[in-house]
């Protein structure tokens, strides 16, 4: 049987040369890879009590959405500055070249909500943790931080101590 980093391509040099690519995309495209991505997904969360799914721009949308859907919660997204119409909090962060902004709506979010991060891949922690200190800044619990991937040669969670990280699949 297929094990989900079977579905993962790896391109060489892209965006840039020197990386390693990892898509999702040809996981997403083939019913069974989406079938299993969610479940191992879901199987990672399994005995964590949560209110709410957050999922970062753009890709921890695709794996985020379902996960709420199957656990009867809601789902809010982190955006690029400048997408989300109401009233947000906002967050700038390093990259490595520049700087990123990312924000989330202000009101959604409520004090005390236990909020389950996601997004596909952890490389540096830098997206998780601004997203994080979001989440944090509007009251929320962060209970657990999800990814379909984790480059751990980024010591990503390094960024994200003290909170309850996972990955499905780890690559050195
Ligand atoms: P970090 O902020 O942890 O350094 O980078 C993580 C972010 O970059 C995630 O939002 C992720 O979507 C994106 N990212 C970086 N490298 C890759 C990659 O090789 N594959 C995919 N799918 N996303 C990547």
């Amino acid at each position: 049987m297929k094990k989900l980093e079977d579905y993962v391509i790896n391109i060489p040099d892209f965006p840039k040369p020197g990386i390693i690519f990892r898509d999702i995309t040809s996981i997403l495209r083939d019913p069974e890879g989406l079938k299993l991505s969610v479940h191992e997904l879901m199987h990672c969360l399994e005995g964590t009590e949560f209110d709410v799914v957050v999922g970062a721009e753009s890709r921890g949308f695709l794996f985020g959405m379902p996960l709420a859907y199957n656990k009867s919660k809601g789902f809010v997204p982190v955006r690029k500055k400048g997408k989300l119409p109401r009233e947000t909090v906002s967050r700038e962060y390093a990259l490595e070249y520049g700087t990123a902004e990312i924000e989330i709506h202000k009101e959604d979010i409520r004090p005390g909500q236990r909020v389950v991060f996601v997004d596909d891949l952890l490389a540096t922690g830098g997206t998780a943790k601004a997203a994080i200190d979001l989440i944090e800044q509007l009251g929320g619990v962060v209970v657990k931080v999800l990814f379909v991937m984790e480059l751990q040669g980024l010591h990503g969670r390094d960024a994200l101590k003290g909170y309850d990280v996972e990955a499905v699949i780890t690559y050195p």
